[in-house]
């Protein structure tokens, strides 16, 4: 039987790791750390994933939520980077093609902002050479008459024609959770709620960790060959505990996105545009929502729960309103939003928006192999690179061979297809299958790009469940919670209500009407006392509240 992800099944691996000395230790679930425990498990080393949060609960859940091209880095002249991402990009569709699903975006020239109709046009041409972009979705350029056709609730004074190009829309905590289960499936260990503590030396060399498991509040040992640091803005605090820093470190930049009615900015498809301060912003339609963002500035505080702060959500509604004038958002329209923590490489004299997204790996002398910088997008190949190191040390100190990277070939759980256009048959059959159970065509779409090709898991569950007299929304509800708790670790309300689902940020209004049921649940699935049921209502509340907080600010200031 395959390895599952299964929140039941956190007592085995903590028995099986005390006599274990794994291959690799990773520390650090967000999508770097689930990417290099995948390249490792499919080279088949034995390989351990602690995350002292939840897996993505980090920046991995708080991106624009777009695999990008890396348009902006053909802007800073970075051809290699541009290439690579371009094939990654490629790659994903073909290994996840229910969570990375190309999406037109409009390019809007705005006078006096930093596009050129010319440079623009050029720099997609050259974009979609180097990033190898596929025939049908090539760059078009047009006339304002056009563009405005396109998008009638552009400006109509300050645009100047514009293009229009492809960029891959995902669902970025999802993708870290799809990574994961691969992993787990290719015989990796890991655990949520996992923080490292220690690093336990041997003759000045790193040969374990200590970590506290913050659910059952006990502390554990575990040995490891190589040890690698994956903890995105926190990297440079293991770095001091291991006494290894250099003259390289992190630079951490906030970044802030808010969450708008659909029909408060009814976009005709998603839009990269100029903001007054010479910055760029996207504007992404998901479902019954747009989502707007983001900022870039310097962040000096706890990463652990960063937050919009009024200042943030004014500058994303001034830019939007600028471009977008007559849909006139205001703070009362913003339903949600999320901020993130860009754990970039510092740059001396370098503004936020102009360090560059490049990622490192920095190999310290005690043998911890740190790796920082990068995107979501890139995260297969900075695994590639980092098991490459850790490979290499293997190497020295056992004369192993080890296989090289392979993922580039490997389907990610859910994203079982043939080719990504089988999707929308897939979905048909679905719904034919689920002709009775009260279930339309659209809930099987929306659960086909969450859970892809694992979606029928979720049905079975579904019709299996004897509780006739639910409404059917609410047997999809438990049935998705079912399966996470069984299938991706969900331990607590907010694990599925934020990182495995998104309704905090996307559905936040509805949301609001069914936590307490989906609490009750969980308790009946994971027998959750009284006292950890109350822990986990009052966490999420935080999580509930602190989305929306900035309104507040508002309120004490009038
Ligand atoms: P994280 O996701 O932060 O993961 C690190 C993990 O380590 C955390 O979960 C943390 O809890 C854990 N950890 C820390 N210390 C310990 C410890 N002691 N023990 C155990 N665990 C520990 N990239 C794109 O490609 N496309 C985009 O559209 C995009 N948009 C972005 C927008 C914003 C606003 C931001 C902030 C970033 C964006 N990025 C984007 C970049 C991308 O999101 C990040 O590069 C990426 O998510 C970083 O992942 P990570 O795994 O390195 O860090």
């Amino acid at each position: 039987m395959k390895k599952q992800l299964s929140t039941f099944f956190r007592p085995q691996v903590l028995e099986a790791m005390a006599e274990k000395q794994y291959d690799l230790i990773v520390i650090g679930g967000g999508i770097t750390g689930v990417g290099i425990a995948l390249d490792a498990a499919t080279r088949g080393l034995s390989c351990l994933l602690l995350e002292m949060q939840d897996f993505g609960a980090g920046t991995s859940s708080r991106s624009t939520k777009l695999i990008h091209g890396g348009l902006r880095y053909l802007k800073q002249l970075e051809v290699r980077l541009v290439r690579e991402v371009g094939r990654e990009r490629t790659i994903l569709h073909q290994n996840a093609s229910h969570l990375v699903v190309p999406r037109p975006m409009l390019l809007p020239i705005i006078e006096h902002g930093s596009l050129g109709k010319y440079s623009t046009s050029l720099g997609l041409f050259v974009y979609d050479l180097l990033a190898g972009v596929a025939p049908n979705e090539k760059r078009s350029m047009h006339e304002t008459e056009t563009i405005l056709n396109m998008e009638p609730l552009l400006r109509i004074d300050i645009v100047e024609g514009g293009g229009l190009y492809y960029e891959y829309q995902t669902d970025d905590s999802r993708l870290v959770i799809e990574v994961l289960k691969t992993a787990v499936e290719y015989g990796a260990d890991a655990l949520n709620y996992a923080k490292v503590v220690d690093l336990v030396y041997e003759n000045e060399k790193v040969v374990g960790v200590n970590f506290l498991d913050s659910l059952a509040k006990k502390r554990y040992s575990v040995r490891g060959k190589q040890i690698v640091n994956a903890t995105g803005p926190w990297v440079d605090s293991l770095r001091k505990k291991d006494n290894s820093m250099n003259d390289k470190r992190l630079h951490l930049t906030k970044g802030v996105h808010i969450v708008v009615d659909y029909q408060r900015l009814p976009l005709q498809q998603a839009a990269y545009f100029d903001v007054p301060d010479g910055r760029m912003m996207f504007a992404i339609p998901k479902n019954d929502i747009t989502y707007i963002g983001t900022t870039d500035t310097n962040f000096t505080k706890n990463p652990k729960r960063p937050q919009a702060d009024l200042g943030d959500v004014n500058y994303i509604l001034e830019g939007v309103n600028q471009v977008f004038p007559t849909v006139k958002l205001q703070l009362d329209d913003v339903r949600s939003s999320w901020a993130g923590v860009r754990p970039l490489i510092h740059q001396a004299g370098k503004s936020p928006s102009e360090l560059s997204r490049k990622d490192e790996i920095f190999y310290a002398p005690s043998g911890l192999i740190s790796i920082a910088g990068g995107k979501l997008t890139g995260f297969r190949k900075m695994a590639e690179r980092t098991v490459d190191v850790v490979v290499k040390e293997l190497y020295k100190k056992e004369k192993r061979p080890i296989k090289n990277c392979k993922t580039a070939k490997i389907k990610l759980s859910g994203g079982h297809f043939k080719q990504p256009d089988d999707i929308s048959d897939y979905i048909l059959q679905l719904t034919e299958e689920a002709i009775g159970t009260g279930l339309t065509e659209k809930e099987i779409e929306k659960l086909v790009y969450k859970y892809g090709s694992n979606t029928p898991i979720i049905l079975d569950i579904l019709e299996a469940d004897m509780r006739h007299k639910l409404p059917i929304r609410q047997k999809i509800l438990f049935a998705e919670l079912q399966y996470a708790v069984n299938y991706e670790m969900v331990c607590t309300l907010s694990d599925f209500a934020i990182r495995r689902t998104g309704r905090l940020y996307f559905e936040r209004d509805e949301l609001d009407d069914i936590y307490f049921d989906i609490l009750d649940e969980l308790e009946r699935l994971l027998k959750l006392s009284k006292q950890v049921k109350l822990a986990q209502l009052n966490e999420f509340e935080i999580e509930f509240e602190a989305v929306v907080a900035f309104k507040k600010t508002l309120t004490l200031q009038k």
